[in-house]
């Protein structure tokens, strides 16, 4: 039997949450800015439904939010640590990393959200081919 794939490692590489072998996304270079959102509307591999709803990718915004909100934390710690208690510098910082980050972070959001609603199934891609075959 093949092993699991790692769910961390496929969120991240954005790819189908139901076979983690499929891209998410039609664009496979988030620093591409034309139509680097678009996700296909089903899996290549697996034929998971990635259109799951109208309007499904808007619940990834509360994901970006968070992962937004981390992101500043740890700009922040990393302030702390580093014995920097300057406003100024703190808010340059943190504006030019969540500006060259919002690609990816907005990819992954959608990667997380579509992870949390459709379940790893493994041998989907074998069934989904013995399913065309008959
Ligand atoms: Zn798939």
């Amino acid at each position: 039997m093949a092993k699991t794939p790692n769910i961390i490692k496929s969120i991240i590489a954005c790819k189908c949450p139901k076979c983690r072998e499929g891209n998410l996304f039609i664009n496979k270079q988030a620093f591409k800015y034309q139509n680097f959102l678009d996700v296909h509307d089903n899996c290549l591999k697996c034929n998971q439904d990635f259109q799951i709803e109208a309007g499904f990718y808007l619940g990834a915004m509360f994901v970006t939010y968070g992962l937004t909100i981390a992101l500043t934390v740890a700009i922040f710690v990393a302030f702390i640590v580093l014995n920097i208690y300057s406003l100024v510098p703190f808010l340059i910082t943190t504006g030019i990393t969540l500006t060259l980050t919002t690609p990816i972070i907005l990819r992954i959001s959608r990667s997380i959200w579509i992870s949390m609603t459709v379940k790893y199934t493994p041998n989907s891609i074998e069934n989904y081919a013995k399913k065309n075959k008959s």
